[in-house]
């Protein structure tokens, strides 16, 4: 009858060890996909990538091809929008701001709630159409933010860029030259701007006319790159164009 109970007390004992392990495994477990969850999702930059506008096919190659080339191993979570009047109540959500439209941003409020995002430290991507001079109302946009613009380019054609900084963040891994088909942007910096860091420059083979293809604005508070190329499939579609483009939302997001 004792040995019964022994029995009875060491089996009891076992079942609630088991059951203990059981619920510690339970718990580690539910931990782990929490944490992986939570750390998969903190991970990715939050980009808020804004077209639309004249001359480009923004659906295209920015609203698909760049927010897929963003969005690869969960790099990125990018929100577009055409409607620039949504700007500001989506940057509170957002690390990084990549601008690409060429249509205007007339509400004073959004100009303003971009100023602040910049002032705040936040990032600011600028990608051809928006290194343009598009808007003879808001001179600070190209003073401040770009400070500079473009106000012509070659016509559409073959043309070679080069890396002359290859040890800055931007442009890691990206071939030190290379030749696409795309719009010479005529890049110049306004000299009462902040100035710009070139980081690579644009030439057509046999001229001697060179202009600022990728660059990094001298701001003391956000990190901002402006990349002039992306007029369409040949830009947008190749490594070269997507790893700068990968890279200048990681540093400017201070990643
Ligand atoms: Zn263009």
């Amino acid at each position: 009858m004792k040995n019964n109970q022994n029995f009875a007390v060491r089996l009891a004992r076992t079942h609630f060890n088991s059951c203990l392990i059981l619920l510690f495994c339970g718990l580690l477990f539910n931990n782990c996909k929490v944490n992986s969850g939570s750390a998969g999702k903190a991970k990715s930059i939050r980009t808020l990538m804004v077209g639309g506008g004249a001359s480009h096919d923004f659906n295209q190659w920015y609203k698909q091809a760049d927010a897929a080339t963003l969005r690869r191993d969960n790099f990125a979570t990018v929100r577009y929008t055409d409607n620039t009047d949504s700007i500001a109540a989506y940057l509170p959500q957002t690390d990084v701001l990549y601008l690409a439209n060429n249509q205007p941003i007339n509400n004073p409020q959004v100009r303003q709630a971009i100023f602040d995002f910049v002032k705040s430290g936040k990032g600011l991507v600028l990608g051809h159409a928006a290194l343009w001079y598009n808007w003879k109302d808001w001179p600070e946009y190209n003073l401040q933010l770009a400070s500079g613009g473009s106000r012509g380019h070659d016509r559409y054609g073959n043309f070679n860029v080069n890396i002359i900084n290859t040890n800055h963040p931007v442009t890691k891994g990206v071939e030190p030259a290379f030749s696409l088909k795309d719009e010479l942007y005529y890049f110049k910096t306004d000299p009462n701007g902040p100035g710009v860091e070139v980081l690579a420059n644009a030439s057509v083979a046999g001229s001697d006319r060179i202009f600022p293809s990728v660059f990094v604005v001298n701001n003391p508070q956000a990190r901002i790159v402006g990349i002039a190329l992306g007029h369409d499939a040949e830009s947008h579609n190749i490594t070269p164009y997507q790893t700068l483009l990968r890279n200048a939302i990681k540093w400017a997001a201070k990643k």
